[in-house]
């Protein structure tokens, strides 16, 4: 083969060879492809593995959450109570056990991240701390076609304030013909409604298109603007390489059960800015698991906040929703974002340049073509609606995703995809098509 992973791994614009060979021989020189041991991926009836590409909806299974979660039911067993303090990872400061580990994969510093409660909870916790609409600044960004959940999240906090969403929500559209937004574009309508902005609050990449947005650009016009500025990592932890404290991002939300691989509704992460921890002037709701822990069993009747995002964490500890992530985390520090990045770049290249071999004008990718506009996500858009293509490759052990009303969703993830995978999945399609 002429073509060697080292060669083309920084490139911006991977060049690749045809044929299951050229696939095979990228997996050898694949520095992490031995960490596809460490998940089970999902089987078919006949024994063989399914070509799982839905990572950004629900990640595999590391193989070693069963040993973790079977030593919490053990210390649960023959601790009870005592567990808080003398099982092997003692469930009273469990949570601090992901601080470290996370803040690498967010960019973040240990003590501005924390991991509670679901994501839609943690994005209303953090907008009843960070959207505090006036008369005159009022107005929440986000990009027209959310995540649904983030559109009832942001609809629900202004009208809880008063305001209409009818007049207070400013959707990011796309130009007419297009399907991703242009930085231009966001810029100028933040500068535009610059002094009614209160909250900047965004999809960190979108669900639907797999676009990334530039993040830390939008933060310094946010701020310039005068707003806050958070975002939802839904589709980017795990996934992109984010660096939200550097880019002083003032704060982030985000699930693990996705490109984190925790299993389904696992607990999910918050990020709250340095610069806001221990601000008298930030509001948030409290409960006992964020007043000062060296206190907390006083049981006193003040809140004394820590400089900590753990400060905003309401209850104790719900550890066996937390204990595969723990297993995951684990993962993600051996390999590190930075490689992670690097194979996801060429994997999703890869794909992109064969789905291009594919002579068919009834699918069309609708995500960025720049790899540093998206993650590992491409979105295939598929003519006249046709869900049939979908379904013919799920028959043929594809496993990816449909969003109404016309993408198939697939995420090759470096952690666990290999090029073969790709090459088998482009050539299912190519068959069906
Ligand atoms: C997956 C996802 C959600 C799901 O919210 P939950 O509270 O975890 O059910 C919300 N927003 C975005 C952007 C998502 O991608």
């Amino acid at each position: 083969m002429k073509i060697h992973y080292s060669d083309i791994l920084g490139m911006e614009k991977p060049v690749f060879e045809e044929g299951l060979e050229y696939a095979k021989q990228l997996d050898t020189q694949d520095p992490i492809a031995s960490y596809r041991l460490k998940y089970h991926i999902p089987k078919q009836e006949n024994g063989q593995e399914f070509l799982y590409f839905c990572g950004n909806s629900l990640g595999v299974q590391p193989k070693s959450v069963e040993k973790y979660m079977l030593q919490e039911l053990k210390d649960w067993q023959n601790l009870g109570v005592e567990g808080h303090f003398h099982a092997k990872n003692p469930w009273m400061p469990y949570h601090e056990f992901f601080a470290e580990k996370l803040a690498k994969v967010v960019g973040a510093k240990p003590n501005e991240v924390v991991v509670m409660n679901t994501l839609t909870t943690n994005l209303h916790l953090m907008m009843v701390s960070f959207y505090r609409p006036t008369a005159n600044r009022y107005k929440i960004v986000i990009e027209k076609g959310a995540f649904p959940s983030d559109k009832y999240a942001v609809d629900s906090q202004i009208r809880f304030h008063g305001y209409d969403p009818a007049t207070s929500l400013i959707q990011l559209e796309p130009r007419a013909g297009e399907e991703t937004l242009r930085m231009e574009d966001i810029e100028a309508t933040l500068r535009q409604n610059g002094e009614e902005i209160a909250l900047v609050m965004l999809g960190g990449v979108n669900y639907y298109t797999g676009q990334y947005f530039d993040l830390e650009q939008i933060t310094k016009i946010g701020h310039e603007i005068g707003a806050m500025v958070g975002f939802d990592l839904a589709h980017a932890a795990g996934n992109v390489q984010v660096q939200l404290h550097d880019w002083d991002v003032d704060f982030a939300v985000w699930c693990h059960y996705k490109y984190l691989n925790s299993g389904p509704g696992s607990i999910a992460g918050a990020f709250v800015h340095q610069k806001h921890l221990n601000n008298p002037d930030i509001p948030r709701f409290e409960g006992w698991w964020g007043t000062n822990k060296e206190t907390r069993f006083q049981m006193g009747p003040e809140f004394e906040p820590m400089a900590s995002a753990e400060s905003w964490q309401l209850s104790n500890a719900p550890v066996f929703s937390m204990t595969p992530l723990l297993a995951s985390l684990e993962l993600f520090d051996e390999v590190g974002m930075t490689k992670l990045n690097q194979k996801s770049r060429l994997l999703t290249s890869y794909m992109e340049y064969l789905l291009g071999q594919i002579d068919s004008d009834r699918i069309r990718i609708i995500t960025p073509s720049s790899s540093k506009d998206r993650g590992c996500q491409l979105s295939i858009q598929v003519k006249n609606s046709d869900k049939a293509l979908f379904n013919a490759i799920t028959e043929r052990g594809v496993i990816a995703d449909w969003r109404e009303p016309d993408v198939i969703r697939v995420a090759p993830v470096p952690m666990y995809n290999s090029f073969e995978d790709v090459y088998r999945f482009v050539t299912i399609l190519k068959e069906c098509l």
